[in-house]
């Protein structure tokens, strides 16, 4: 039974009585300190970089502003539109003049628009052009066994790969599933949950029998479309960073933290990179005089994967050993009046393996609003190889592919900017094992709560509905007590 005080300024002065300490302002930092500040908690914020934002990153190149992480979100949790309604950003949302998608990298070079009516690749119609023209007669064949062939409940093969590679053969699965899947999840689509990525297939397939049938059946369905920010989705970031700073946070950036202890009285002791650490690694303009970290009565780790899990393996004893991936990205900012008349694309999901790029996405024939041609390219290397090059290097890379995945010619002097980042890549919420780490990660004592794509699952859509959530619950448990932080077996 919740005690509710009578007296409401009592509650406010407990409220500021009450300390959070959000560790990393990525998104998901963001949202929840936000979330925490609101209600009057005392909230800081410690960031390692310079820069609020984390993967959400826009920057000037080639004179005007240009996502170089996140550049949309889907509208389909409603919970980045919310968001966006709240920090008064509505009139900026675009919505995408051209959403095609190809794919390239297909036998003997070839590129293909993706089959229209598909859902995660899989075709509603195996006998369509579009469909025929990448997999040929002999996979259309193949796939259409998928309408002869008892049902298989979806209860005994929950991977997409494998349930298509039965039903429909692996020409559909190698050249339709398993490009975007790749290009947009960095995940092989054997590892993909098909109920995660396709909501109400495997209903549709024990109805019908047929996986064809069923998402046909499923297409037919409207389904909620990206959005963008006109001028940059980091304005999502700066006007969180304004309201944290009106609601009185503690927003410091610089400032790695490198171990949390519980303390004897229940509180949590925060280890930030000293003033004597390696200036690279602590940041150059933490504040030197930034006054003592008093120990906290909850923490909010809303870090990459490989960081939160080393700060909380000693607390929990949860395995430091991450699944996520880098993805190392080059924003192009062009000028090249071949690519305003440019077949392909805006969206180029790559057969894997068949080139060193995993995707590219053409932004200013996507979204109809940036300044000069601007071309996001991306490598995923497997272990991290690679992430060690040149700059310099991997831009004239991301160039040339450029140039093959769009089938336009690409030089040196059409590059008028060029930036290069490499961020870390957390498994979809679609991945099969995420369930499993969600569980894992959330396995926390008292007090401690964990946010973030690689435990909601990547994509903003997720991020900020669960941070939000988790949030709500840590305020709930320091001003309430109710539930506990814990959640061990609660969720
Ligand atoms: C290249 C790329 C493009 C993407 N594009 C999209 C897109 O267009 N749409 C979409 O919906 N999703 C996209 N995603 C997925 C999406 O970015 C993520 O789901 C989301 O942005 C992750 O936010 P986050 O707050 O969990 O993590 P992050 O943004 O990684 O934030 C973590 C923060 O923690 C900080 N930190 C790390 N260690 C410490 C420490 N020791 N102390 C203090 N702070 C620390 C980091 O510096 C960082 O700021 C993309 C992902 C990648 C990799």
């Amino acid at each position: 039974m919740v005690d509710v005080p009578e007296d409401m300024p009592e509650l406010a002065a407990q409220a500021h009585a009450t300390h959070v300490v959000v560790v990393g302002a990525g998104i998901a930092g963001l949202v929840a300190a936000r979330e925490c500040a609101k209600v009057g908690l005392r909230v800081t914020v410690l960031e390692a970089q310079e820069r609020l934002g984390g993967i959400v990153e826009t920057a000037d190149v080639g004179g005007g502003p240009v996502d170089l992480g996140v550049t949309c979100w889907s509208g389909r949790t409603g919970a980045v539109d919310a968001l966006v309604g709240e920090l008064d950003l509505s009139d900026d949302v675009i919505a995408p003049r051209d959403g095609g998608q190809w794919i390239a990298g297909l036998p003997g070079g070839a590129a293909a628009p993706m089959p229209a009516d598909s859902i995660a690749g899989i075709p509603s119609n195996p006998w369509a052009e579009d469909v025929r023209r990448i997999v040929g007669t002999r996979g259309a064949w193949r796939a259409y066994v998928d309408r002869l062939r008892p049902p298989l409940t979806i209860g005994q093969e929950r991977s997409l790969g494998r349930l298509v590679t039965h039903r429909m053969g692996r020409r559909v699965r190698d050249l339709i599933v398993a490009p975007p899947s790749v290009s947009g999840f960095g995940v092989d689509p054997d590892d993909i949950d098909v109920e995660a990525v396709a909501p109400g297939l495997s209903a549709a397939f024990t109805r019908g029998g047929t996986l064809s049938g069923a998402v046909g059946q499923l297409a037919a369905h409207e389904r909620p479309g990206l959005r963008s920010l006109r001028g940059g989705m980091t304005q999502i970031v700066d006007r969180i960073g304004a309201h944290l700073a009106q609601l009185g946070a503690d927003v410091r950036t610089g400032t790695p933290v490198t171990s949390l202890t519980a303390t004897e009285d229940g509180r949590w002791h925060v280890e930030t990179a000293s003033a004597g650490d390696d200036p690279a690694a602590r940041g150059e303009s933490a504040p030197v005089d930034a006054p003592p970290l008093e120990d906290a009565h909850a923490v909010i780790v809303a870090t990459d994967e490989a960081t939160a899990r080393m700060l909380l393996a000693p607390l929990t004893g949860i395995s430091t050993a991450s699944r996520s991936r880098h993805r190392d990205t080059v924003t192009l900012v062009l000028a090249a009046s071949a690519l305003d008349a440019v077949e392909r694309g805006p969206v180029m999901h790559v057969v894997p393996g068949s080139r060193a790029a995993s995707g590219l996405v053409h932004e200013s024939a996507r979204w109809g609003e940036a300044h000069g041609q601007v071309v996001h390219v991306w490598f995923d290397r497997a272990d991290g190889a690679g992430l060690a090059r040149d700059d310099a290097d991997v831009i004239a890379e991301a160039l040339a592919e450029a140039s093959a995945l769009l089938d336009v010619p690409l030089g040196d002097g059409d590059l008028v900017a060029a930036e290069r980042r490499v961020y870390a890549l957390s498994l979809p919420a679609a991945a099969l094992d995420q369930p499993a780490i969600r569980a894992e990660a959330r396995r926390t004592p008292a007090g401690l709560a964990v946010i973030g794509g690689w435990v909601s699952g990547s994509g903003l859509a997720r991020v900020v509905g669960d941070a939000r959530a988790e949030a709500e619950r840590v305020r709930r448990s320091v001003l309430w007590g109710a539930e506990g932080a814990s959640n061990a077996g609660s969720r």
